[in-house]
């Protein structure tokens, strides 16, 4: 069989032995004698799959009861507008903070303008020079010492990870550090949720749709302190109420069952490797594979700054555009499938996501040498 390396940046790769669980079980779910698809979500079996899911993933996340872990849906981009309405009255002022750093903050910031008002604690919308090198807006990120954080906001909301520019966050900042102390941090990580191994206790709220990195589309994460719970706007209906959501354990009403089964699968996977710790030394290093090539030669560039560029989305571009419909046909040829870039950036983009693996990278390693030696 020919082998197919899947660079979507979502919906995207999943784990091949999850998919193979799935289609074993496909008919017949555990001796049950339906599918997953058939059963109720109100039965025993559904809740087992369930519960186990949000158990599994606490434990990945290492959280505790203090935290609730939900399946919504609608996607990370509802939540945009979901989290106004939920959090925005934590406090008096009903403000929040919002960063800046690329597509999807900005969209986030956009949508939640209507619900109050906001500010900009930090932006990375204008171009900048670092170490004698410029980079163009949204190719570089504001470093935490730099942003501005108003202390009666209800929240401060960044994207840890751009997908479509391929800037990352690496690690979380410390409240003291961007003088945030009492204001809860929420963060948008769909395209790295599961990749790293952070410590929650820095951050107060992460959402994240599924298909980038942690199962397929349908659900959106939402993994929340619950002291934040309930102060929600009676005008948010009842479906997008996370308190409610958390009370009625993620089934409030008909959740995407069949979504919720496939990303137990996926946690369960992600447990059996060691955990995140040793999913993130797994993602480090592919990335490091495709950025070190990358950077040896100048056929190919990634123009991001060196130390924020992200380890699940590369995004690359030919010295000569004229190159990459050539070179994404014969990338196709090779089964090494969806590299082209986002319509916005140009170029290439290869989603290594944890699903991944290594030798996938390397295929597309020895494909660029290969176009390289022959087109350069
Ligand atoms: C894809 C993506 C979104 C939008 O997700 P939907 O589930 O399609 O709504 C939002 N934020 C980030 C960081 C993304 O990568």
């Amino acid at each position: 069989m020919k082998q197919f390396w899947n660079f979507s940046a979502g919906p995207s790769v999943l784990p091949k032995v999850v998919l193979q669980q799935a289609a074993d079980e496909m008919l017949d779910w555990q001796g049950s004698g339906q599918s997953v698809m058939e059963m109720s979500h109100r039965g025993a079996e559904f809740t087992q799959i369930c519960t186990e899911a949000e158990a599994d993933l606490a434990k990945l996340l290492g959280v505790g009861e203090e935290w609730a872990v939900l399946f919504m849906q609608g996607g990370a981009t509802a939540q945009n507008a979901i989290l106004p309405m939920n959090l925005l009255d934590l406090k008096e002022a009903q403000t929040a903070d919002y960063v800046l750093t690329g597509s999807w903050s900005n969209k986030a910031y956009k949508e939640a303008v209507g619900y109050g008002e906001l500010r900009i604690a930090a932006s990375s919308g204008d171009s900048r020079v670092i170490d004698g090198v410029e980079y163009k807006p949204w190719h570089w990120l504001p470093e935490f010492s730099e942003w501005r954080v108003n202390p009666e906001a209800s929240y401060l909301h960044y994207c840890s990870n751009e997908t479509i520019g391929g800037v990352e966050f690496a690690d979380l900042p410390n409240k003291e550090q961007i003088g945030a102390e009492n204001v809860p941090l929420v963060l948008d990580v769909s395209s790295h949720f599961l990749a790293r191994d952070w410590d929650l206790n820095k951050v107060d709220m992460l959402y994240a749709g599924a298909q980038k990195n942690a199962g397929p589309a349908g659900i959106t994460v939402i993994v929340i302190r619950r002291e934040l719970l309930g102060k929600c706007r009676s005008v948010c209906p009842d479906v997008f109420n996370y308190q409610k959501v958390a009370e009625a354990n993620s089934c409030f009403n008909t959740p995407p069952t069949y979504s919720i089964y496939i990303a137990g699968l996926v946690y369960k996977w992600l447990l059996a490797q060691g955990g995140l710790a040793a999913v993130e030394q797994k993602n480090k290093a592919k990335a490091q594979l495709l950025y070190d090539y990358v950077d040896s030669t100048d056929f190919y560039n990634n123009f991001v700054q060196p130390e924020h560029r992200s380890i699940m989305n590369v995004p690359f571009i030919i010295h000569d555009a004229a190159l990459d419909a050539k070179f994404l046909a014969g990338a196709k040829e090779q089964g090494l499938l969806n590299l082209k870039g986002h319509k916005s950036v140009g170029g290439m983009r290869a989603s290594i996501y944890n699903a991944m693996p290594i030798e996938g990278v390397e295929a597309l390693v020895a494909y660029m040498k290969d176009f390289e030696r022959q087109n350069g």
